[in-house]
């Protein structure tokens, strides 16, 4: 039997300050897109030198850095993909994630930068992990319709790193292959543009009778939380564990590196220690993760291929418990500088989550604004001053609402 590995935790980074958030808050790597042919047109994405700062504060923190290069290309992409790609050798990422099988291979003939296959390339089993392996392949990123289950044997049989997706926004698509976005807004979402015409509403009814048949978000594919099969990932040898999300917030960033460092932590060193799994413990972990805008969550494909209880026919909207106010920018003494996003007042109550300490509430007794002029109230988008011994740098405040 193979010795117990534990999984890297890899978070989304749509730019350079989520992506030192994450590694504060226990990423061992984050994934990026350039300013092309990364699926994510509409994220603020990374410029060259950009990524070579990154790359350079990763090397310090001994975290990893991935460059998504997974849209599909065209013939006449090659050429500027060979150019962007000769400019990324240069800087040495750790990875770069593709799921055309032309980019791959210009990424092995032009690159030296270990290739990950993107879930976008659907590989769903030992075969397919094998021929990417085979043609030079360090990672496959499975497609989230396989179950931990399988991964268990494509990993036996390939023995090949294996990467899946733990939480965060789903696809009622096949891996991600739809142009329901292309025909509905001429937006291509094979490409990274897609409008997520899926949680648009429709009307089915009988064309016979006009009568409404059942719900109107038929498509509208709830979150992926994988807090329970995270005990199985780990005895699985499933090498990364990657959270979904380069186009969320710092508050979401933060807090799904937060919870899934410590998830991971805590269920293998139960393995390792043979010691029980607490279930309390579990969902004190999935209650964190529901603090944050989510459309309710599922298991998606993690425990069997994905049906109707992975679709939420009730709403498209997100839900949330608490509000995004801002990062903590300074400490000096016990006297703390954050910005804010929202309207505070004296005498609110925000929750901090911290790189260090477990979450905690506590009051706002004073507050002060970027005159340092004491005051009851702050605008949105200000810096503002309060006193607080517990907090420290770089946690992230929420306000809770209807508090
Ligand atoms: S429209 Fe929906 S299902 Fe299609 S690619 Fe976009 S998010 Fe995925």
């Amino acid at each position: 039997m193979k010795e117990l590995k534990k999984p890297e935790l890899l978070c989304p980074a749509g730019n350079l300050e989520k992506a030192l958030l994450a590694f504060h808050f226990g990423a061992d790597a984050v994934y990026i897109g350039g300013t092309v042919f990364g699926l994510r047109k509409y994220a603020d994405n990374f410029s060259l030198p950009e990524i070579k700062t990154l790359i350079k504060h990763a090397r310090q923190l001994n975290k990893a850095v991935y460059v998504v290069l997974n849209a599909f290309a065209h013939n006449d992409d090659i050429q500027p993909i060979i150019d962007y790609l000769k400019e990324l050798d240069a800087l040495k990422p750790d990875a770069v994630i593709v799921s055309d099988l032309g980019v791959a291979t210009l990424v092995t003939n032009y690159t030296s930068i270990p290739l990950h296959v993107s879930t976008q390339a659907s590989v769903s089993n030992a075969w397919g992990s094998l021929f990417w392996k085979n043609h030079g392949a360090k990672r496959v990123i499975l497609a989230r319709e396989v179950s931990v289950e399988d991964c268990k044997t494509i990993f036996k049989d390939s023995d090949i790193e294996l990467e899946i997706f733990i939480h965060g926004a789903m696809c009622a698509s096949y891996s991600g292959k739809c142009v329901i976005s292309n025909y509905s807004a001429g937006r291509d979402s094979n490409r990274g543009g897609c409008v997520q015409s899926c949680r648009h509403k429709y009307n089915l009814s009988d064309p016979k009778t006009d009568e409404k048949l059942g719900s109107e978000h038929i498509m509208n594919a709830k979150d992926l939380m994988g807090i329970d099969q995270l005990p199985s990932m780990i005895k699985a040898g499933i090498a990364s564990l990657k959270i979904e999300g380069r186009m969320k917030s710092n508050l979401y960033v933060a807090n799904a590196a937060s919870v899934y460092r410590q998830a991971i932590d805590y269920c293998y060193s139960c393995m390792k220690d043979n010691t029980l799994i607490e279930q309390e413990k579990l969902n004190s972990f999935k209650d964190q993760l529901s603090w944050i805008s989510n459309r309710s969550f599922s298991s998606g494909g993690l425990d069997h291929r994905p049906f109707r209880d992975s679709i939420n026919y009730e709403f498209t909207h997100y839900q949330k418990k608490v509000d995004y106010v801002g990062c903590v920018r300074d400490k000096i003494g016990n006297s703390i500088f954050s910005e804010t996003k929202i309207n505070l007042n004296v005498g609110e109550t925000l929750l901090c989550i911290s790189p260090n300490n477990a979450p905690f509430s506590f009051k706002l007794e004073s507050l002060h604004n970027s005159l340092n002029e004491q005051v009851d109230k702050i605008n949105p988008n200000s810096i503002f001053r309060f006193d607080n011994q517990k907090i420290d740098q770089h946690s992230v405040l929420a306000k809770l609402i209807n508090n």
